[in-house]
């Protein structure tokens, strides 16, 4: 049974499983690269939090035992006696994998880990552990809170009873998981992400201007949210990376990454959380750059 959930890092991701995790009742440890890093996390669970409350989402109770649920800190010491880690770290295949190898040492031989990796090779990944067998692909959809869906990717050598202990996780956390193989980007991504490309590639050939490429998808397609606006909230780095790896992973052309997504994560403009994406950020209302 699970009782104790390490997460690594502390970015959108790992503060939104932080999150869900905690008011579902599992203890939390969450670690980060820094101390600046960890106090940024928990302020944001606390204000995302807060929000919920202010919407009804949440109670005041649920909240505090849900915070308190949670312990920051540094090191991979802490995790010494969790039931699962999830790694939320950057997505960055050498970084994860220097994650993996650290942490591994400090874990009981049951733990399970899972990565919320959104495009790298879990049966990769799962071969700088020392448990491929207990080491699955977790995908939560950002924000972790409000959306549904969890992504299941097992590796090559994940165990059938992985599987079905992160499912039942899943469940407990309020999400649907679907099963997807283990091949670049999985499902959602591997979708989702050529169509954000496109959607670059027609800013850049000059064929509609951020907001009317956005409005056309919204009120087009019936899409909820526009492609680039969409781009600013995932991260145009994070988009940048799983076009990498769908280009470089099935060697086909049409996953090019557009030129000026190169260049505005070039820029260091990712998007909500620089500030500057395809959207200025700094007013009241986001304002279209282009
Ligand atoms: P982010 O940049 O917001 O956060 C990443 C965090 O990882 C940062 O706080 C960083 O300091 C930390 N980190 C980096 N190296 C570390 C290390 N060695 N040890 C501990 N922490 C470390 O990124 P994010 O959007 O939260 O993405 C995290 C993961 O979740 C990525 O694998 C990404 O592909 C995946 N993901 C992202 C989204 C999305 O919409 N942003 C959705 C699903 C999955």
């Amino acid at each position: 049974m699970i009782k104790k959930i390490g997460v690594i890092g502390a970015g959108q991701m790992g503060t939104g499983i932080s999150h869900v995790c905690s008011v579902a009742g599992f203890d939390v440890r969450l670690t980060d690269v820094s101390q600046e890093a960890l106090d940024k996390g928990m302020a944001t669970i606390a204000h995302i939090m807060d929000r919920h409350i202010g919407r009804g989402w949440l109670t005041q109770e649920d909240r505090d035992a849900g915070l308190a649920r949670i312990a920051p800190g540094l090191g991979m010491e802490q995790f010494a006696d969790c039931d699962l880690v999830i790694e939320a770290a950057t997505e960055n295949e050498t970084v994860k994998r220097q994650i993996l190898t650290a942490l591994c040492p400090h874990l009981p031989p049951e733990c399970v880990v899972a990565s919320n990796t959104s495009s790298i090779s879990i049966t990769r990944l799962g071969a700088a552990t020392d448990r491929p067998g207990r080491f699955i692909g977790m995908h939560f959809m950002n924000p972790v809170p409000r959306m549904k869906l969890v992504e299941l990717i097992r590796g090559i050598a994940t165990a059938e009873e992985t599987y079905q202990l992160v499912r039942v996780v899943a469940e407990k956390l309020d999400k649907t998981s679907v099963p997807a193989e283990d091949f670049p980007a999985f499902i959602v991504n591997r979708i989702l992400m050529p169509m954000i490309n496109e959607a670059v590639y027609t800013l850049y050939e000059g064929v509609g201007g951020v907001e009317a490429i956005d409005s056309a998808m919204r009120l087009g397609a019936n899409h909820p949210m526009g492609p680039l606006e969409l781009a600013d909230f995932v991260g145009l780095d994070t988009v940048l990376a799983i076009m990498q790896v769908l280009y470089e992973g099935l060697a086909d052309s049409k996953y090019r990454p557009c030129p000026l997504l190169v260049k505005y994560v070039e820029a260091g403009w990712l998007g909500r959380k620089t500030g500057r994406g395809f959207y200025d950020y700094t007013g009241d209302a986001p304002v279209p750059t282009r």
